[in-house]
């Protein structure tokens, strides 16, 4: 890795909208001080006005004009909502509670009394919350126990122009709630859909012309680079960039970096370190912000940093709109981001890291311009920006919408004809519909009834898939595992593999390892950590993750939780693993991949999967290096970079995918 001077930028000056003051906060006078200035703030009576005279309103403002956490505290100190409370919903569980804690400190209350926030997994709520920040997610799993929404009398579905699967469906929901709640006459429901710039048109169509009220924001200036060339390896590309910038611009920029994930975050953030250390200009500070990342360590992106000292922001679209981060002066943007797809066919799911919308680019930029005039450094040319999309497709188009049916059914809406703003392709439905058929989770596709491990499965906040699994568990005597294996899969990765000491790393993990894949490596690094007696000192030790692992830990509490509820007993199978790789199967079975005849020679370890395409076992995974290549392998995710990768892998018999899910393995015989 070397500094040198790889990317040749150009100038062109675009005005980008926004910004205010910003200085550290923390007195609650501060606050108070640092709200008043806000657009929101500004025009609160007028706000205020059209918000008592419409039920429903979309209003539009840019990110930082104040509308995630002004709105809610405008209309409670009014007392707007009469005896209901408030719902904000946010895409991403980082944002809800960042924004609720921010909140609730702007309130000068505890959080958990009258603000809170529900995420998976976390509920800091209580009877009198009265400003609630939740999840799409956990707002759409309110709707299954009550369609009516009853708790609440307004509902603000913010980061609309995100358009998640989740949000889509609670525009109906909604729609639906607040139309039988005024039929029934019971308390109305007010609805506000909140975004950043988007497309008005459509969604003031969806909602019966209602109003829309746009905010001014004060603006910044934010000049464009692009890249002259076309850059072959981003993630090289960023840190020379950030050096670049780093040597040539004074301490007080902090920089904002677009990344996809994780995994790219914690390599590029242990890059920038090594760098550092024969690098000339300020001290630097790196922070992470990605969904997964405890919430201690997300505030570290928002403490000061001292006089003379850069921070940077490493970050995934998370800080697109949803959060403000202050003092950027300067984005520096991959333009890439990782999205899902699938594969109505099979089922099959893939994470893929593509170019970003435009849409997506010029928010970027724009967090440069909030306190001052600021730049932004794209790493793509010119030319590749004009040739992207404007928008970003909604997810509900392109996603895997089994999760979705099931929840509209259990609601007991039809997931055929249910309202959707954008409806998803009818082969989407239909290919979702059979998936939760062959999951057994409804009676059939055409008029869909819930099972009773259909009804079953909608009490567990997981993927069906994985519910599936947790269910299956007894059947396989192995439900003491399976617990620890979905929720080691469903927090983040616990491994902690930094550059410098990879090796060392690599060589500690050995003595989890196990032969059949990394499925049981996993649940070996589980039952060790919750076992060892000082946990953070042996993660440490062992190169763990210790705030992954104990989040796991946590998820295995809830969903074990569920689990006494349906009266499930926990057993163990003991050593008998492929009781529960089986299991696993059992709600994965869309997740295999068999070796390609002809590839054992070649030693490259190429399988392919259910959908047809080849890919690798990832280079993480225990089995990277099996030779030749096992006859069949279940894998967790599917990975498009520059090529594909199989992540999370273990070693299955082929006939096994029969035994567990035979109507599947023979349609997707028919299809192979
Ligand atoms: P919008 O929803 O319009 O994007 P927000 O209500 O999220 O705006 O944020 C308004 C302002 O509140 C931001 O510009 C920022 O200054 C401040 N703010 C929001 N969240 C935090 C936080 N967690 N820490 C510090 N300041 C914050
Ligand atoms: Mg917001």
């Amino acid at each position: 890795l070397s500094t040198e001077n790889s990317l040749k930028l150009n100038g062109q000056v675009i005005t980008q909208t926004l910004s205010h003051k910003n200085k550290e906060k923390e007195t609650f006078e501060d606050l108070q001080e640092s709200r008043k200035i806000l657009p929101v703030y500004t025009v609160r009576s007028r706000l205020l006005e059209e918000i008592k005279k419409n039920n429903t309103m979309i209003l539009i403002g840019e990110t930082g004009s104040g509308k995630t956490t002004q709105v809610p505290q405008l209309i409670h100190e009014l007392r707007l909502e009469g005896s209901g409370a408030i719902a904000i919903t946010q895409p991403r569980r980082v944002a809800a509670i960042t924004l609720a804690l921010r909140v609730a400190a702007e309130m000068n209350t505890e959080i958990g009394s009258f603000v809170g926030y529900c995420v998976r997994f976390e509920d800091v709520t209580s009877a009198r919350t009265k400003v609630k920040y939740l999840t799409d997610g956990m707002l759409l799993r309110e709707a299954v126990a009550d369609p009516l929404l009853k708790r609440y009398s307004f509902i603000i579905l913010d980061e609309a122009h995100e358009r998640t699967v989740n949000t889509d469906v609670l525009f109906g929901i909604v729609k639906l709630a607040q139309k039988e709640r005024n039929d029934k006459k019971l308390l109305p429901l007010k609805i506000i859909i909140m975004s950043a710039t988007m497309d008005v048109d459509l969604f003031k169509k969806y909602y019966d012309d209602c109003p829309v009220i746009y905010l001014e924001g004060r603006t910044h200036p934010v000049t464009i680079y692009h890249a002259k060339l076309k850059q072959d390896d981003y993630q090289y590309a960023v840190v020379c960039t950030i050096f670049q910038l780093h040597v040539s611009t004074p301490s007080n920029h902090d920089f904002l970096v677009f990344l996809t994930g994780q995994e790219e975050i914690e390599t590029v953030m242990s890059n920038i370190k090594q760098v550092a250390k024969e690098s000339s200009g300020p001290p630097i500070r790196v922070c992470p912000l990605y969904a997964g990342l405890p919430a201690a360590k997300q505030l570290q992106v928002w403490k000061k940093t001292p006089p003379g000292m850069r921070k940077i922001v490493l970050a995934t679209n998370i800080a697109e709109a949803s959060v403000t981060i202050p003092q950027i002066k300067c984005v520096i943007d991959t333009g890439m981001v990782k999205e899902r797809t699938w594969c109505t066919a099979t089922g099959a799911e893939r994470l893929r890291v593509r170019a970003c919308s435009q849409a997506a680019s010029w928010q970027r930029a724009g967090r440069a311009g909030r306190t001052a005039r600021g730049a932004a450094y794209r790493l793509y040319t010119a030319h590749d920006f004009a040739s992207r999309h404007a928008h970003n497709t909604p997810e509900i188009v392109r996603c895997p919408l089994a999760a979705t049916m099931l929840l509209l059914i259990a609601t007991g809406l039809d997931p055929i004809t249910f309202p959707l703003i954008d409806p998803p392709p009818p082969d989407s439905i239909q290919a979702s519909l059979l998936l939760l058929k062959e999951l057994g989770a409804i009676d059939n596709e055409a008029n869909p009834k819930l099972t009773i491990l259909g009804k079953k499965m909608t009490a567990f906040p997981i993927d069906p898939k994985y519910s599936k699994i947790i269910l299956c568990a007894p059947e396989f005597n192995c439900l003491d595992e399976a617990l620890s294996l979905v929720a080691v899969l469903s927090s983040e990765n616990i491994f902690h593999m930094p550059i410098h000491k990879r090796d060392e790393a690599l060589k500690v993990k050995q003595k989890f390892v196990s032969p059949l894949g990394d499925h049981v490596t996993l649940l070996n690094v589980f039952k060790a950590f919750c076992k060892a007696p000082l946990k953070k000192q042996w993660c440490k030790e062992n190169y763990l993750n210790h705030k992954n692992l104990s989040y796991a830990y946590e998820i295995r509490q809830q969903l074990l939780n569920v689990c006494q509820r349906l009266n499930m007993t926990v057993t163990s199978c003991g050593t008998a693993m492929d009781q529960l790789l089986k299991c696993l199967l059992s709600g994965l079975f869309t997740n295999c991949a068999w070796a390609r005849s002809g590839a054992a020679g070649s030693g490259g370890g190429k399988y392919v999967t259910a959908s047809g395409s080849a890919a690798s076992v990832h280079p993480a995974s225990v089995l990277f290096s099996t030779r030749p290549p096992h006859p069949a392998i279940l894998y967790t995710e599917l990975l498009h970079t520059r090529r594909s990768y199989l992540v999370t892998v273990s070693a299955i018999q082929p006939q096994w995918l029969h035994q567990v899910a035979p109507d599947y393995a023979r349609r997707c015989r028919a299809n192979r």
